[in-house]
């Protein structure tokens, strides 16, 4: 008992003079703490994964503009966000800096307005990986990360590979050598919950059978056509990351087979960011 009251004694001595300390050298035990809780870099809640179909004029359901797409790009720099590739989500937030809130863009089906060469092979400064690549460079902070989900064969060409067969090949290597990602979208934009569990397996070997031709990153990110599941979830097996068309933000422990995604119009920027674009 005698050691407990001498140690109670102490404690009503040291600890007034250690909070005069404190106080003195402007480190309140607050400030600390909010130091503790930035270092874990967990300070977000939820993240977006943003989905980006065309990238063209006019502006309209399934069409970004140009513009509109740069304006998306300097408003989610200058709230923080911090992009990654989708198959980054696989490692974990630890390259998130601390403050910042992931985000992952996405664009479906290839289309042209997504990566366009001009004559003579330039990129085209209005293309979304023109956009992309010139903020990268004017935002050093800001790495080069997008995920690509692509098409081999459609009735539609400019949906097939960016719309250009000649520079296909070109298109896939640098969006890899990049660094930023390309995902799987079927062969050709397949109802998976229509076709034989089969044929949807067959859509899917065949599509990265067709793309590992030509990049060395393993396929592990899949969009779903129309976010529609196939009834055999085995066909899905060899990837590791399925996203969805909607849904809004996914928590912090998120369900790497259920990622649901913001599609890039102006009444979800209000409703998830309540922001007016
Ligand atoms: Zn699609």
């Amino acid at each position: 008992m005698g050691l407990k009251i001498k140690l109670g004694l102490a404690a009503g001595l040291i600890l007034p003079l250690l909070a005069l300390f404190l106080l003195a050298h402007g480190c309140s035990p607050k400030r600390a703490a909010v130091q503790v809780v930035n270092a874990s870099a967990a300070v977000f809640t939820g993240f977006p994964v943003l989905e980006y179909h065309m990238i063209g004029r006019p502006e309209g359901r399934w069409q970004r503009t140009p513009e509109k797409f740069r304006s998306d790009l300097e408003w989610l720099y200058a709230n923080n966000y911090y992009p990654l590739n989708l198959r980054d989500l696989l490692n974990g937030f630890g390259a998130v800096p601390a403050g910042k809130t992931p985000v992952v863009l996405t664009f479906d089906d290839s289309t042209i307005g997504q990566f366009n060469y001009l004559a003579g092979g330039k990129l085209d400064p209005d293309c979304a990986a023109g956009i992309l690549k010139r903020f990268h460079d004017q935002h050093p902070g800001w790495p080069l990360k997008a995920t690509f989900f692509v098409l081999i064969e459609t009735n539609a060409p400019s949906h097939n590979l960016f719309g250009q067969p000649e520079y296909a090949a070109r298109k896939l290597r640098q969006i890899e050598e990049w660094g930023m990602e390309i995902g799987a979208h079927t062969y050709s934009h397949d109802r998976l919950d229509q076709v034989s569990s089969a044929a949807a397996r067959r859509s899917l070997e065949r599509e990265t059978a067709f793309l590992s031709r030509f990049i060395s990153a393993e396929i592990v990110s899949l969009a779903l056509p129309e976010g529609k599941y196939p009834p055999d979830l085995s066909v899905l097996s060899k990837f590791k990351l399925v996203a969805e068309v909607a849904g809004g933000l996914n928590p912090v422990k998120f369900d790497p087979l259920h990622i649901k995604r913001v599609q890039t119009i102006g009444p979800e920027w209000r409703k998830f960011f309540g922001r007016r674009d």
